[in-house]
């Protein structure tokens, strides 16, 4: 179902902007350096594979915790081609005596390794909603072919979250008014697109109206590619509000954690969370719009509200719908389908 003909996929990666962005990116590094630097019951002298190396630097937290053997391997030549002179200019490499060997190849297309199998799979595969990018499907095969039985995934647990967002959440109203000129055409335009493409931006936790809920989780030792694609029912309950008016519920918010839990990081596990209420990623969050607001009102309010308390009237105390991801067949993309009406 993914898309084989990846050409146009590894080049984006063969350049150092992107990495410098996830480099950057404090609470992806902190997680995956404390897996990997602070669990030595786990990683001192194991055999790890570092699924989408990218210049190297899991694989070089991976050394740093003692590691005897590091197979680094990176599907973008150009990219593999620094990893591997990034590595050997810190002396990992195994020219140097370091445990690092870098292999400029496909997962995919792989047929040997220095080693029949591994101890330990690590990997940054997580795209927007976690799957965008369908990089997970190599990561999968990555581990039914090279994982000893009962090896450690690095990280090794994933859930998808989603709430719902009032208006702030799409930011358009700074069309509102540009140096007093009407630029409302600009705001329906994107209002539209925001339809059919989801949109990648930090929504501030403030916008949230309900609680979060979890869409579903995936233990990484045991899952299928297949399991990315799910359908699952949902509620969404309002948050409980002082005295405020129906919260308008505009748009449905994701994000995903990842978890190093303490099955395999048994001296320090570590969350990598991407949620609106922890400092934001390089990931921020994925944003649905919906096609008609809906007005949401937490219980004991909802109930004054239907003993004829004003506009308020119309507000319900939650949302209940079904949401279907697929991994589509083009371009590594995500399809998200959504209904939801009040409750
Ligand atoms: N591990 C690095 C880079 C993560 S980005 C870091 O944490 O900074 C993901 C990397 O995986 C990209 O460089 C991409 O080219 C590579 N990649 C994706 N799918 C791959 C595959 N099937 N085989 C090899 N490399 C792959």
């Amino acid at each position: 179902r993914v898309d084989r003909a990846d050409e146009s996929y590894f080049e984006s990666y063969g350049y150092f902007d992107i990495h410098r962005t996830m480099i950057s990116d404090k609470v992806r590094m902190d997680a995956y350096q404390r897996a990997l630097e602070c669990n030595p019951s786990l990683i001192k002298g194991a055999s790890v594979l570092d699924v989408g190396c990218g210049t190297g630097i899991l694989s070089m937290f991976a050394a740093r915790g003692g590691a005897a053997q590091v197979i680094a391997v990176e599907g973008s030549k150009r990219m593999a081609e620094h990893a591997h002179s990034i590595v050997a200019e810190n002396r990992l490499d195994s020219a140097s005596g370091g445990p690092i060997t870098v292999v400029s190849a496909r997962m995919e297309d792989i047929a040997s390794l220095p080693v029949a199998q591994v101890d330990v799979i690590v990997s940054e595969w997580m795209g927007y909603a976690l799957f965008f990018e369908c990089m997970l499907d190599s990561v999968v095969l990555a581990r039914d072919r090279w994982l000893k039985p009962g090896g450690a995934m690095l990280p090794d647990l994933a859930s998808i979250y989603m709430a719902a967002a009032g208006a702030g959440a799409l930011d358009l109203d700074f069309w509102d008014n540009v140096y007093d000129f009407v630029y409302r055409p600009v705001k329906s335009l994107l209002l539209d697109a925001s339809l059919k493409d989801a949109i990648v931006a930090q929504v501030d936790a403030r916008h949230l109206v309900t609680a979060p809920c979890c869409l579903r989780s995936f233990d990484l030792a045991t899952m299928s590619a297949a399991d990315a694609d799910f359908t699952t029912d949902f509620v969404l309950e309002a948050a409980a509000s002082e005295t405020g008016p129906a919260a308008e519920c505009h748009a449905l918010v994701l994000w995903f954690d990842t978890e190093f839990s303490g099955r395999f990081c048994k001296e320090q596990p570590a969350v990598l969370s991407t949620s609106p209420h922890s400092t934001q990623t390089h990931w921020a969050q994925t944003i649905l719009t919906l096609r008609q607001p809906i007005a949401l009102q937490a219980p004991a309010e909802a109930g004054l509200a239907a003993a004829g308390a004003g506009p308020a009237d119309a507000a319900a105390a939650a949302l209940r719908g079904r949401i279907s991801f697929g991994r589509s067949d083009k371009h590594r993309c995500l399809d998200i389908s959504l209904e939801c009406q009040a409750f």
